[in-house]
């Protein structure tokens, strides 16, 4: 059984499944059964997809003016 460090050190590679099928099976196996590392799996997972979504451009200033204008004229809370 592999220990926290080392799905940790391993999480990058198992999401982007460059792991072997042994490696990922380990790391799931872990994962199951350790509410921490599947926790941190699963935000790591959230983030490196939101991050590799967007362009790699900085958002465009216009959008960016769209979208603080929506707010102002809907306020989320409201
Ligand atoms: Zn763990």
């Amino acid at each position: 059984m592999l220990s926290c460090e080392e799905v940790v050190e391993r999480a990058s590679e198992y999401l982007d499944r460059d792991l072997g099928r042994w490696g990922r099976l380990k790391v799931r196996l872990h994962i199951a059964m350790c509410k921490h590392c599947n926790r941190y799996v699963l935000q790591l997972g959230l983030t490196t997809r939101l991050v590799r979504s967007r362009p790699a451009d900085p958002l465009a200033p216009h959008v960016e003016d769209q979208l603080i204008e929506s707010f102002r004229q809907a306020p989320p809370e409201a």
